[in-house]
């Protein structure tokens, strides 16, 4: 009996892995042909500045608008492309994209690109982000580049090249989840950030626990003292905006302040002096 049920499950689990290689199988295949045919699109969300309350940047944030899967999340598609090597090309249009878009926002907003960290290890990520602030005539400090901490993890000696000579065009580097992954204190002496983010998960339970706290409270102080600026992620209620504001984090990023959304959504954007924020 035993034997039988056990066989049973393993056929279940057999089909279940089944459909998911096809439905991947299926993903790949469109996602091959999404850029041409013009299906990613960026999605933008503000990044506010803790003290004034003013619009400081906003984080592009890639979508694929599948014919008939509809909006498909980054999570579902980037981790791919990255397995097919498709993120450089990807990676390079939002580049472009997110340039070209921000080169007519209000003066001095800034726009936050994600990069891969297939986009170190392939193609000349340097040369992009030049051409990409050539062609936009955007000024290279309202491009700001955020990594995670498993770029560094290659521990390639070229990594700190390769990041020396994107700070050398000008462009700002920010570390992107900090406080997950392998985090390493370390890695805020070799490398030249201008930025830490803090991830979501410390900032979403900051409230009700106090080790969160109290990690958000050591980020923010070690960042100032190290002359970087913190971003607290995921900021959801007027509570935890309080407390990354004592926290002493200098942006905050959340659907508080407004959700990503599309470009021609994002309206107050073109309003100088205008406070208000795009999209909540
Ligand atoms: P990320 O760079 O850490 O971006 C922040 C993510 O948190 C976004 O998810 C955003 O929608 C979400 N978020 C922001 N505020 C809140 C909040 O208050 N509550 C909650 N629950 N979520 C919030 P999204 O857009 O799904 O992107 C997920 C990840 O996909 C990004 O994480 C980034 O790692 C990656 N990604 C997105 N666009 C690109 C891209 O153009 N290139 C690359 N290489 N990766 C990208
Ligand atoms: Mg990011
Ligand atoms: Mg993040
Ligand atoms: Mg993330």
């Amino acid at each position: 009996r035993a034997k039988a049920a056990g066989r049973g499950t393993w056929r279940v689990f057999a089909a279940e892995m089944e459909a998911e290689v096809q439905a991947r199988l299926a993903i790949e295949l469109d996602l091959r042909e999404a850029m041409g045919r013009g299906e990613l699109e960026l999605f933008y969300q503000p990044q506010i500045d803790l003290l004034s309350g003013r619009l400081v940047g906003c984080e592009a944030l890639m979508r694929w608008r599948h014919p008939e899967r509809g909006l498909v999340p980054p999570s579902r598609f980037i981790p791919i492309a990255e397995d097919l090597g498709l993120i450089t090309a990807m990676g390079q249009w939002a580049l472009h994209r997110a340039c070209a878009d921000a080169a007519q926002w209000e003066d001095g907003v800034k726009v936050a690109v994600n990069l891969s960290p297939v986009q170190f290890t392939t193609g000349d990520v340097v040369l992009v982000v030049s051409e990409a602030l050539r062609h936009s005539g955007l000024a290279p400090y309202r491009l700001e580049l955020e990594i995670t901490e498993s770029v560094l993890l290659q521990d390639n000696p070229a990594t700190l090249r390769t990041l020396q000579d994107l700070r050398a065009l000008g462009v700002r580097i920010a570390l992107d989840d900090f406080g997950t992954g392998y985090s390493s204190l370390s890695y805020l002496r070799h490398y030249p950030f201008d930025k830490i983010k803090i991830d979501r998960s410390f900032v979403s339970e900051i409230e009700t626990r106090p080790d969160c706290a109290a990690i958000v409270d050591s980020i923010a102080i070690l960042a100032r003292t190290l002359g970087m600026t913190t971003t607290a992620e995921g900021v959801e209620t007027e509570e935890q905006l309080r407390l990354v504001t004592l926290a002493g984090c200098t942006e905050g990023q959340g659907y508080y302040f407004g959700r990503p959304l599309p470009l021609n959504e994002m309206t107050l954007l073109h309003h100088p002096g205008n406070n208000a924020v795009g999209g909540a």
